[in-house]
């Protein structure tokens, strides 16, 4: 359970989030809106990487810190994966996906590595195991670095556009192991371009512009009825 309470965060004196409040029970939240919305922002605080100037959000009761040493142990126990480069390049696949379970969680390397390969396994990745990043395609990459991110059993996995930067058949392949992910009833936060995926997915869709909740429910009630002329708009650019 998701509660965010006025949140502020400015950048030189530009506001990027200006008053978002939600109180949400939804395993699966996305966000969609224009660019410069807001909704990277939003998805680095829920990551703990940015510092709100004002407002607080509370995950299952618990206040997300505000202190960078608490912050610390904070961000090791949500999954996030970006747009791209999300892999150590110097790295194989496994040693990607095991480096966190003993960097970050003291797991012994043998049983991480165990663990590692079984979740590679499970993903239909086992045969791409032992390569480095730039032997794998983008889509592959894409869906190790999810593996990686759920391999620390996180609190929730972020997701900011992680197939904005494939081609459609990659896309379709990442897209497919989120929608698997969700089936489990895993919690996420997603941001996507892609509107037919957020309807896929979303329990609850945010459509955030200028820093704003502008739009927020059930995916087929925004998209279906949208009831302010920005997302209406903003429909009819992207749908
Ligand atoms: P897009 O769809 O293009 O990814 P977005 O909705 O993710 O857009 P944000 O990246 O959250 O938008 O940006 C919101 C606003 O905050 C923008 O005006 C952006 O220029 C500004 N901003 C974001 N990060 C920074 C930063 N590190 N320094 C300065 N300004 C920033
Ligand atoms: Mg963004």
């Amino acid at each position: 359970q998701l509660k965010l309470t006025n949140l502020v965060k400015r950048f030189h004196g530009q506001t990027a989030l200006d008053g978002i409040s939600l109180d949400a029970e939804a395993r699966s939240l996305v966000l969609i809106g224009p660019s410069g919305g807001g909704k990277s922002t939003l998805l680095r605080v829920l990551a703990g990487l940015e510092l709100l100037d004002q407002g607080s959000v509370i995950i299952d009761g618990d206040p997300l810190p505000s202190h960078e040493e608490h912050l610390i142990s904070y961000r090791r126990r949500i999954g996030t994966v970006f747009q791209a480069y999300n892999l150590f390049p110097h790295l194989t696949a496994l040693e990607n996906v095991t480096l966190p379970l003993v960097q970050a969680q003291g797991q012994q390397r043998g049983e991480a590595t165990e663990y590692a390969l079984e979740l590679l396994r499970r993903f239909h990745l086992e045969a791409h195991a032992h390569k480095m990043p730039m032997e794998l395609s983008g889509g592959q990459q894409q869906r190790v670095a999810i593996v990686r991110a759920i391999a620390i059993k996180p609190r929730f996995l972020l997701l900011d556009e992680p197939t904005s930067a494939l081609d459609p058949e990659m896309t379709a392949e990442v897209l497919d192991l989120i929608a698997e992910l969700k089936g489990e009833g895993r919690e996420l936060v997603l941001v996507t371009h892609n509107m037919g995926f957020a309807r896929r997915v979303a329990d609850h869709c945010l459509f955030l512009s200028g820093g704003r909740i502008l739009e927020t429910g059930n995916a087929d009630e925004l998209f279906d009825q949208p009831k302010t002329t920005e997302l209406a708009s903003f429909l009819s650019r992207v749908l």
